[in-house]
C-alpha cells in the first residue's frame, strides 16, 4: 500500500487514511523537544473539528497545520516527559482543549510538576532541570483536563481508546482508533526512523519505569495490533502496516540485549559491593550512553538516566 506524503517546511505529513494523518517534525530544535503524533481531520458523522493526538512540535508548525487543516478542538497528550510536553501550550493557544493522563498532567502545567513527577531533584539542582527545559523550548499550559489511562475519549462521534502502557511512565498511554484501525504506541520503544536505521529502544531512565511492565505492555500491544489494527504509529518511529511485527521483535531484542550488557558487567564485579557502589562502577563503564564524551548538563542528565536503567536491571533480576 502506498501512503501519500507531503511536507509543510520541516514537517512530514503522511496520509495513513483519508481522515488520519501522521505528523512528524523532521529536525527537532533539540533532541528531546518533539514527538510524532496523529491529526484526525473533521468529517461528517465523526468529529466537527480536527483532533490532535500527541503532536508535540514547534509552535510555528502548529500554526502552519491549523492554517492548512483548520481549527483543532482537542489535543490529547500521552505522558509528561519533556519530548511530549514542551510545545503543547501552542495547541492551547490556537484554542484546543488539552487532555493528559491525570497523574502526569502537572508536568504540562508547571515545571515543578515535571521534576517532581520523575524525581529529577535526586540528580541535583532545580537549575539543571530549568536549563534542560529551556533547551527544549518548554512553556507551560494554563489548563489541562485529566483522564485515567484506559478510558475511552469521545470527541463528537470520534472514539479514541486510551491504553495504559505504564512500563515507560506511570500514566503513559497509547491510543487505539477502533473505526480507523490505527494503534499509536507512543513511547513504548519503537524508535527506528526507518527500516534500516537503528535506535535506542525502550527507555526506562526514571525511577517510575518498570522493565517487567514493559514486557507485558509490548505483549499487549502486539496482540491488539495483530488482532485489530491495520496501522501502527509511535512517537519516534516510522509507520508500520498490518501484520508487520518488526516493532515488537525490535523492542524485545533491545530489552534482552540491555539485560545481557548489565549482566556481563555485573559478573565482572566484586559481589560484595553495595547497590550504590555497583551503580557508580557501572556508570563509569558507559554501558548505554557515551558519557565520556559529554560534560556539564548533558553528562549529569545522561548519568541520572543511566543510573536508573542500571538499577532497574539489578532489581529486575532479584
Ligand atoms: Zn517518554
Amino acid at each position: 500500500m502506498t501512503i501519500k506524503n507531503s511536507f509543510i517546511n520541516n514537517v512530514q505529513i503522511s496520509n495513513i487514511t483519508d481522515s488520519v494523518l501522521l505528523i512528524q517534525q523532521i529536525r527537532p530544535p533539540a533532541y528531546f523537544s518533539c514527538s510524532d503524533g496523529l491529526l484526525i481531520l473533521p468529517g461528517n458523522g465523526r468529529n466537527s473539528k480536527a483532533v490532535a493526538l500527541d503532536i508535540n512540535i514547534e509552535p510555528k508548525y502548529v500554526e502552519a497545520l491549523v492554517k492548512e487543516f483548520g481549527p483543532v478542538s482537542d489535543y490529547v497528550n500521552t505522558h509528561g516527559h519533556m519530548d511530549h510536553i514542551a510545545h503543547v501550550h501552542a495547541w492551547e493557544s490556537i484554542g484546543a482543549t488539552i487532555h493528559s493522563p491525570g497523574n502526569e498532567a502537572e508536568a504540562l502545567i508547571r515545571l515543578q510538576g515535571f521534576y517532581n513527577s520523575y524525581n529529577w531533584l535526586e540528580m541535583g539542582s532545580v537549575e539543571t532541570v530549568e536549563a534542560f527545559a529551556e533547551l527544549n523550548g518548554y512553556h507551560p499550559c494554563k489548563k489541562v483536563n485529566p483522564f485515567e489511562p484506559g478510558t475511552t475519549l469521545q470527541f463528537d462521534e470520534l472514539t479514541v481508546e486510551t491504553i495504559p502502557f505504564t512500563g515507560h511512565s506511570t500514566g503513559h498511554s497509547g491510543f487505539f482508533l477502533p473505526v480507523e484501525k490505527i494503534l499509536h504506541i507512543s513511547c513504548l520503544g519503537f524508535d527506528k526512523p526507518n527500516a534500516e536505521a537503528n535506535g535506542f529502544g525502550p527507555w526506562y531512565g526514571f525511577r517510575q519505569c518498570s522493565i517487567s511492565q514493559y514486557a507485558r505492555d509490548i505483549e499487549a500491544a502486539e496482540l491488539l495490533f495483530l488482532e485489530k489494527a491495520n496501522f501502527l504509529t509511535s512517537s519516534h518511529g516510522y509507520l508500520i502496516e498490518k501484520s508487520d511485527t518488526t516493532p515488537f521483535s525490535y523492542m524485545k531484542h533491545k530489552l534482552d540485549n540491555n539485560r545481557v550488557i548489565v549482566d556481563q558487567a555485573l559478573h565482572a564485579l566484586d559481589s560484595n559491593l553495595a547497590e550504590d557502589e555497583i551503580v557508580n562502577e557501572l556508570l563509569r563503564q558507559d554501558l548505554f550512553f557515551p558519557k565520556a564524551k559529554m560534560k556539564g548538563l548533558m553528562f549529569d542528565i545522561y548519568s541520572f538516566w543511566e543510573s536508573w536503567m542500571i538499577r532497574h536491571h539489578i532489581n529486575h533480576q532479584v
